[in-house]
């Protein structure tokens, strides 16, 4: 199967019937298992803060959600969890936060620091909005590994509705310095935010290859009731489960999540991704306290210890004939 494609031709395979779609699933994992064999890569996620200067309207997290209460972990309890996850067999963790400007780019700097002193084998991501690009190159130099900030969507239009104090030009720029900083780059997108269209999809894939990203989440849009949006429909699994496909052939080597949105909308199509192209999972170490508020949209979260979620998350990947890593 080929792996160059054209917009209009991407919009054409995003279109087609399930059974006419099929082959491009199964060429998708067979790209994935000849660079991964059957492995899943198990990632530590920890929320670190939900303050957020922004107003994404899809987001819970948005400055203007007024319901949310707001917590802010403390740098030591960052450093701990980020040790007691090492210590549980994690071998990457990912900070995120809204863009909190309570963490100044020193102590975010500082706080990759702490954590490599302690566990110089953890990998580190941060995820923490935009910066500018000599701060990415900061990072960088404190240890940190890889930096993710997904695009969201490439329709310029849409971007600006949903961004009204960012723009598209300023977030690739961000996606470029990152990589330029020599940074592993994470991006990604959402499915079925209102108005995209399978042509604003095909163009977020051919975005993502474009940087190009070495790891992408794609996950399905998710209504939350205290945004703007929150009577909107949610995105649609089975096109997530065609982008996430379609990336993989786009990006062969590129370490794809199942995204936790997906697993929010549909486990079962969220098992289902692992055979259709998707490498990685990610698993919250947030304590319990603070998971429950980093609701960026609705969902269930059960109160686990680092060492219980890590052992839950390896069964679940057993189970399904695959290889936790
Ligand atoms: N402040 C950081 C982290 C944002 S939250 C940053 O700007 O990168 C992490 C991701 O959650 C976002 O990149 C977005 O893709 C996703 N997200 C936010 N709101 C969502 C919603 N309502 N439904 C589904 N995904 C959402």
């Amino acid at each position: 199967m080929k792996q160059k494609w054209s917009q209009e031709e991407l919009t054409c395979l995003l279109a087609q019937s399930d059974e006419a779609f099929l082959p491009v699933l199964e060429a998708a994992n067979r790209v994935c298992e000849a660079n991964f064999g059957k492995e899943v890569k198990v990632r530590a996620l920890l929320e670190f803060s939900n303050h957020c200067k922004r107003q994404c309207r899809y987001c819970g997290l948005n400055c203007r959600n007024r319901k949310l209460a707001r917590f802010r972990m403390e740098p030591e309890q960052i450093v701990e969890t980020a040790v007691e996850a090492a210590d549980c067999g994690y071998q990457t963790i990912v900070l995120q936060s809204g863009e909190d400007s309570f963490y100044s780019v020193e102590m975010l700097g500082e706080l990759v620091k702490a954590i490599k002193a302690a566990r110089p084998k953890l990998a580190v991501t941060l995820s923490c909005g935009e910066f500018k690009a000599a701060d990415y190159r900061y990072f960088k130099e404190c240890g940190a590994d890889r930096y993710l900030l997904k695009h969201e969507t490439s329709d310029e239009t849409l971007y600006q509705e949903l961004h009204p104090d960012s723009d598209f030009g300023q977030r690739l720029a961000c996606q470029k310095a990152i990589k330029a900083a020599g940074l592993e780059t994470g991006g990604g997108f959402m499915i079925g935010l209102p108005h995209q269209t399978l042509a604003g999809i095909a163009k977020d894939l051919l975005t993502v290859a474009s940087i190009p990203c070495d790891m992408a989440g794609v996950g399905p849009f998710l209504p939350h009731p205290d945004t703007e949006l929150g009577n909107e429909p949610h995105g649609s699994a089975t096109l997530t489960i065609r982008a996430v496909a379609l990336l993989r052939l786009l990006l062969p080597k590129a370490n794809l999540p199942a995204t936790t949105a997906l697993g929010v909308l549909d486990a079962a199509q969220k098992d289902k991704i692992f055979c259709c192209g998707a490498n990685v999972i990610m698993q919250k170490v947030t304590p319990s306290d603070y998971k429950k508020l980093y609701q960026i949209y609705p969902a269930e979260f059960k109160s686990l210890s680092i060492t219980e979620g890590r052992r839950q998350v390896e069964e679940e990947i057993r189970r399904l004939g695959r290889i936790p890593v």
